[in-house]
């Protein structure tokens, strides 16, 4: 897979990455798998991290100013296994 920004070689890595909620909401996902240009940096994630991270970002708690969620954790607590995007739609619709 390559950076779509330029040619980079993308690598696997776990990291922490802030997401911004709504305008003044920022949640960190700690231990987040991405796919990280090597040339210059840019991240992306795959489609299976994204609609865990969707599903993870829509049940936060607005109110609160911070918040800081393991991504690891919420996969093990959970009842879903990666892979099975199907599921993340309609749990996501409740
Ligand atoms: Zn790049």
């Amino acid at each position: 897979m390559r950076c779509r920004v330029g040619a980079g070689q993308l690598e696997s890595r776990i990291t922490d990455l802030p997401f911004q909620i709504g305008d003044s909401s920022i949640v960190i996902l700690r231990s987040l798998p991405v796919l990280q240009c090597r040339q210059c940096g840019e991240t992306e994630l795959e489609q299976t991290t994204m609609s865990r991270v969707d599903q993870l970002l829509a049940a936060v708690d607005v109110s609160a100013e911070l918040e800081v969620i393991r991504y690891a954790a919420s996969l093990a607590s959970g009842s879903l296994s990666v892979g099975l995007s199907a599921d993340y739609s309609v749990q996501a619709g409740l």
